[in-house]
């Protein structure tokens, strides 16, 4: 901002406290800001993603495989001839179309896109909630349900899953009909556990639900089961999906499909322009080579049962049966799961630490499924860890 009788060179000399000479002061800020910002958003940690440079990334569920060179080159083609001066086209049509056809939405459902489907849990809750209703899920599951209820002024009960972290029908009915949810996140399989919601226990809930049930299958493509062709079934299903865990998650595109009448009313409330250039043109080159993605996670999902049963074999280790291509571990031996964690990262080798997430997920570490190389050099760490 450039203040009358405060020319831009004013910015060169510093104050005291490092903040340009002409800036106002860190005090007056901070004041206005505690008088202005949300006490809940004040009390919050911004979401974190830890640095990873050298290091083995197997903590957010990114596939490990970089594109072939001639997708690669695809995309290059695809992207020198978008028009950058232009905002996205009003008409999203020909995206549609190659998306129901490369993930298999029935032709009567309609789709609406998301700037990774981070996008599409605000949409929902902001076409569907008042101030105070209620969003609804299993707990613990993917933390952004809860996060963007709150943002949207929704109230978030997460329903408790069992010890051994499956799904608790029982309480999850309960819960349903004390709290009379406008929205349900289901994410089958779930994250951070791993398992995957039986079709009857999803059913039970979909009919006991007054309002929108949404089913979360980023993880659908390592799970061999989806809910996609029966999405019409019933009258307040979604179906929400990513390519994030499928070798783009650089890419944020997300995708819900559902009655039309639905993603008409969800349409409403999506940002104008949401889906930007690069990205529509990047995923319709990449589409074109489908069976490359289909490919990469076939390899993950191969990969999953093997690293599972080495890590079972590790001494005081509990290892959760995953249809997602991540592993959740509880360590109950000498070290805990905090110690265990440090221990990794020393080595350079990035999983995530839930152990003070929540009671259900004491001393628990989630664990994305790597390359062979990674997945390996993770095991041998263990083993010396553990060992020690
Ligand atoms: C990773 C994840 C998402 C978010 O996907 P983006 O498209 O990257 O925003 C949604 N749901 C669940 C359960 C996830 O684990």
């Amino acid at each position: 901002m450039n203040l009358p009788g405060r020319p831009n060179g004013e910015y060169r000399s510093a104050q005291r406290d490092g903040s340009p000479a002409s800036a106002a002061p860190a005090a007056d800020v901070a004041g206005r800001i505690a008088g202005t910002v949300r006490p809940d958003i004040l009390g919050l940690a911004a979401y974190p993603v830890a640095h990873a440079e050298g290091c083995i990334k197997l903590d957010a569920m990114e596939c490990p495989y970089e594109l072939p060179e001639a997708v690669r080159d695809d995309i290059a083609r695809a992207v020198r001839d978008t028009a950058l001066n232009r905002y996205p086209s009003a008409d999203l049509s020909g995206l549609q179309a190659a998306v129901k056809t490369a993930f298999g939405i029935p032709d009567a459902a309609d789709v609406l896109f998301g700037n990774g489907s981070d996008e599409l849990i605000h949409i929902m809750v902001q076409a569907c909630c008042n101030p105070g209703d209620v969003v609804l899920s299993p707990w613990p599951s993917f933390v952004y349900f809860d996060m963007a209820a709150r943002f949207d002024h929704a109230r978030f009960v997460g329903v408790p899953l069992t010890p051994d972290l499956t799904l608790d029908l029982p309480a999850m009915l309960a819960a349903i009909r004390e709290h009379q949810p406008k929205v349900v996140f289901l994410a089958t399989p779930n994250n951070p556990t791993g398992g995957l919601w039986s079709p009857e226990d999803v059913d039970a809930i979909v009919r006991a639900a007054p309002g929108l049930v949404v089913l979360d299958e980023a993880y659908q493509p390592f799970a061999g089961h989806t809910w996609m062709p029966g999405v019409l079934d019933a009258p307040n299903v979604v179906v929400m999906r990513t390519v994030s865990k499928i070798g783009l998650a650089g890419l944020r595109f997300g995708y819900l499909a559902g009655h039309p009448a639905w993603i008409a009313e969800l349409n409403k409330v999506r940002p104008p322009y949401n889906l930007n250039v690069l990205t529509q043109a990047t995923l319709l080159a990449v589409l074109r080579h489908k069976p490359v993605l289909d490919e990469q996670a076939a390899r993950m999902r191969a990969d999953r049962e093997p690293l599972a049963a080495a890590l079972a074999q590790l001494p005081g280790v509990r290892v959760f049966p995953s249809a997602a291509n991540f592993i959740l571990v509880r360590f109950s031996g000498k070290l805990d799961g905090n110690a265990v964690h440090l221990a990794l990262k020393t080595r350079k080798i990035l999983i995530r630490n839930f152990s003070n997430a929540h009671p259900l997920l004491a001393d628990c570490l989630r664990i994305s499924v790597g390359a062979p190389a990674e997945n390996a050099a993770l095991l041998s760490a263990l083993q010396e860890i553990l060992s020690a």
